[in-house]
């Protein structure tokens, strides 16, 4: 394996994977810069050792072709006022111009390729796409950790064409630290907390963590396929009716294990899904016909607490309740305090997953927990296999 820190890009031109899908207003400003933020440090790493940049990505989910609300060119003045200078355009990411362009960039400058998925090739991970992307470049950089677990053309297929000149960026290379520690050799106790909507898109996840946590922590909507398996009253909460006798599977196979799992005494309902519902808190499974749990309730968040609070390693992914809406939102942030009240004592927390982060992020305690993981599905599949199409690509 490369290291990018040490390799030396004097001379060299070197095509790096940044994730830039980031947010919009309706005048095309980008109203979020904190990928484009993070992915300086190794294009600037890049262009001090005297080398030039060439920047792909892709930009929310065209469907066929070119269209100007997901062209990059939107992101170049935040992209060129972050790095403090101009930024080449190729309108097209694979081409004559896009060859002319490369062909001809001097040591410090950065060129910017138009949306991979304009070409369906791309997601498709075509080969011939992914050579053409090669010819542009001496040196692979993948640092967008999260689209790594998808076989794409700029993610994963690239890396064959630079055998000896690949490597992971700063930004990967960083998350790879923080999820090691949490995949090889965790400190003991170690919890998961997981929360979110449904039990189904996290069943790998959750057999995979009952091998190596000592208690989880299930919280979220996901709490009600378990409590209804165990013959709970859960009222209009939400819920996976196929999915309760894989509810009691994991049940029983975590008490196999002696992993101890924690679900909720009592929940916060609301008599309609709506910050303005009418609200109380009864026993989970005791929840009156009609009323639908939104929250983890006080004498949980207590529990949840006490247990993190005694943790090494802590693992969280998923809300605990609906946060987006003020009155359900006390759950994940107290589980969110008591993760950095943890960290502080020197528990080794990791948080993942768009929804947490949101959370975490929104309480001011992204700088309080031990590290934030910037990708949803990348990571969920990372600690699921200890591996990623992306990453294995580079590492190979
Ligand atoms: P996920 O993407 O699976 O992590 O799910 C995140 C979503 O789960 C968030 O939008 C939450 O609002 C939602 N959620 C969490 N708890 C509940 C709940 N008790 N009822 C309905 N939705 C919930």
């Amino acid at each position: 394996m490369i290291s990018f820190e040490s390799y030396n890009f004097a001379g060299k031109r070197a095509i790096i994977r940044v994730d830039f899908n980031v947010p919009f207003d309706e005048n095309m400003k980008v109203t979020d810069d904190t990928r484009i933020m993070g992915a300086l440090p190794t294009i600037k790493k890049v262009l001090s050792d005297g080398g030039s940049v060439i920047l792909m990505s892709h930009l929310g989910r065209p469907k066929q072709g070119p269209e100007d609300k997901f062209s990059l060119r939107h992101i170049i003045p935040t992209l060129e006022s972050s790095l403090g200078k101009p930024v080449k355009f190729a309108g097209d990411c694979i081409g004559s111009d896009a060859v002319q362009l490369s062909s001809s960039l001097k040591k410090g400058e950065v060129l910017l390729l138009e949306n991979l998925r304009f070409y369906k090739e791309e997601e498709a991970g075509n080969e011939g796409f992914a050579q053409k992307l090669s010819t542009l470049a001496d040196v692979y950089v993948n640092d967008a950790f999260g689209t790594a677990h998808r076989a794409h053309a700029s993610t994963t297929i690239i890396a064959k064409f630079f055998p000896h000149n690949k490597m992971f960026g700063l930004l990967v290379e960083s998350e790879l630290a923080g999820l090691d520690k949490v995949l090889h050799n965790p400190q003991k106790p170690y919890t998961a907390v997981l929360g979110g909507a449904k039990v189904s898109t996290k069943i790998t996840i959750i057999e995979n963590l009952l091998d190596r946590v000592d208690n989880l922590i299930i919280g979220g909507a996901m709490m009600f396929t378990f409590i209804k398996a165990n013959g709970g009253k859960i009222g209009a909460s939400m819920v996976e009716d196929d999915k309760l006798d894989m509810a009691l599977a994991i049940l029983a196979k975590a008490k196999a294990k002696g992993v101890k799992i924690l679900l909720p005494v009592d929940v916060v309902i609301a008599d309609s899904f709506s910050n303005d519902a009418k609200t109380r808190i009864v026993k989970s499974n005791e929840i009156p016909d009609g009323w639908l749990g939104l929250d983890i309730g006080t004498e949980t968040i207590s529990a949840f607490s006490a247990i993190i609070d005694g943790s090494k390693t802590i693992l969280w992914n998923g809300p605990m309740g609906v946060f987006e809406m003020s009155n359900f939102a006390l759950g994940t942030k107290e589980v969110a305090k008591a993760m950095a009240k943890a960290t502080a004592k020197g528990a080794f927390s990791l948080v993942g997953g768009g929804d947490s982060v949101a959370a975490i992020n929104q309480l001011g305690l992204a700088n309080e927990v031990s590290y934030v993981s910037t990708g949803g599905g990348a990571l969920l599949e990372y600690l699921e296999n200890g591996d990623l199409p992306g990453i294995k690509a580079v590492r190979e």
